[in-house]
């Protein structure tokens, strides 16, 4: 089994010879990089989180958090799709019945199929558990209807794990999981959507009309699939802060070796007391942004709840990026706008961070609850 330090080190190799040459080409493209994902998985990052009994690399939520910090610090859109891929294989190794664990995750963790976590809709993705994807009983299983919107990895997904209500008027208690292949009659894929960045996530949805749902494709049953959503949830929210951090790193890093050698006024600009503040600034947040990361994997690492921890790690980490990652630009003049340095696309990716696994606003509803109780 790999050590976690050395998957961390092999990951960031991966990062600088297959990720960080072809990025920016994935963004002109439009295109998922499905060729580069299964690379990832040859290098033994599509089963970070899957116990070695069931073939993964078995880490613990810092050696995830720590390798996609590495990978996001090239690309932050290949780094979440492998985030989601991942979680999905912990999910099933977690919930799954053998059977299940025996279909799904040889190709999984072989990058083979490649997996999608279906919960939000086009009606809204903040009260996730007002969902209107219905699984109607029949028979022995169920027929699912409606829309999924906002889904990533869903250009290229072929397992699905779709959340739908099978008792609309129990609330998230009526909520099931379903693993399903992409194939199955009833199911379209959606257009990709087109997006300001991050096309290599390759975002979109899915809709399903009558599909067959039976007892086997039930992965976690309802009562049980929300709470485990939310739980998925606080560990993507934690790497989501830690790939914030690996993004602003890299811009801290582009702008202090700009600063250094453009010369202006008789010196080079990082002589001038301006520059050197906002740099400090941008370092600062990134010093307070890595100890709130740090603090929430360390309540995680320790088997406790990490929902409040894990909330103030993803707002003030991706805030922070996408304060900094635009100073940084700023420092570097017209050149921190071209598209073959990353600062760009990080920008834009600091901005889907403030959305993905719930938006700035939602981190603000959970920390508040923990603030007066309700
Ligand atoms: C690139 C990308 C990839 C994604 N990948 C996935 C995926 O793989 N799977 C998946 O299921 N979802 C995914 N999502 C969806 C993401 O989780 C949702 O976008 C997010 O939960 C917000 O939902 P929404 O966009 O519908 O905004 P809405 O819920 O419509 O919210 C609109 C605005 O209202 C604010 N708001 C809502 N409720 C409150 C409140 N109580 N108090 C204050 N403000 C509030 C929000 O913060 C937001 O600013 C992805 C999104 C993006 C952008």
């Amino acid at each position: 089994m790999n050590s976690s330090s050395t998957m961390i080190k092999k990951a960031a190799e991966f990062a600088s010879a297959m990720i960080e040459p072809n990025a920016a080409q994935w963004e002109y493209a439009r295109c998922f990089p499905r060729d580069v994902f299964i690379a990832a998985a040859d290098a033994s990052l599509a089963g970070l989180i899957v116990p070695a009994t069931d073939g993964g690399s078995d880490l613990g939520p810092r050696g995830m958090a720590d390798i996609m910090r590495k990978l996001a610090a090239a690309d932050f859109a290949f780094a979440f799709s492998l985030v989601v891929h991942n979680n999905l294989a912990g999910t099933i190794a977690r919930y799954g019945s053998v059977e299940q664990k025996q279909r799904w995750l040889p190709g999984m963790l072989s990058a083979k199929k490649i997996g999608a976590f279906l919960l939000t809709e086009t009606s809204g993705g903040s009260d996730a558990a007002a969902i209107r994807c219905h699984a109607r009983p029949q028979g022995s299983g169920w027929v699912l209807n409606g829309e999924k919107a906002w889904i990533s990895n869903a250009s290229d997904a072929d397992v699905l794990s779709v959340y739908a209500t099978i008792a609309p008027e129990q609330g998230f208690r009526g909520i099931a999981c379903f693993l399903i292949p992409a194939d199955r009659p009833g199911v379209h894929r959606l257009e990709p959507f087109n997006l300001m960045g991050g096309h290599a996530l390759g975002t979109g949805g899915f809709s399903f009309t009558d599909v067959s749902l039976q007892p086997e494709d039930l992965l976690i049953a309802p009562g049980e699939a929300f709470k485990a959503a939310m739980a998925g949830i606080d560990l993507a929210r934690v790497n989501v802060a830690s790939m914030c951090c690996g993004m602003l790193e890299r811009g801290i890093e582009e702008a202090v070796g700009f600063a250094g050698s453009r010369q202006a006024f008789g010196g080079p600009i990082s002589d001038q007391q301006g520059i050197r503040w906002m740099l400090s600034d941008a370092a600062t947040d990134l010093a307070a942004a890595h100890a709130l990361t740090e603090k929430a994997i360390d309540a995680l690492e320790a088997g406790q709840r990490a929902t409040i921890a894990a909330a103030h790690a993803k707002k003030f980490a991706t805030t922070a990026a996408l304060k900094r990652l635009a100073d940084c630009m700023q420092v570097m003049g017209a050149s921190g706008y071209r598209a073959d340095v990353p600062l760009g696309r990080h920008l834009g990716a600091a901005k889907m961070a403030a959305y993905l696994d719930g938006t700035t606003e939602i981190q603000n509803v959970v920390i508040s609850r923990s603030l007066f109780s309700t």
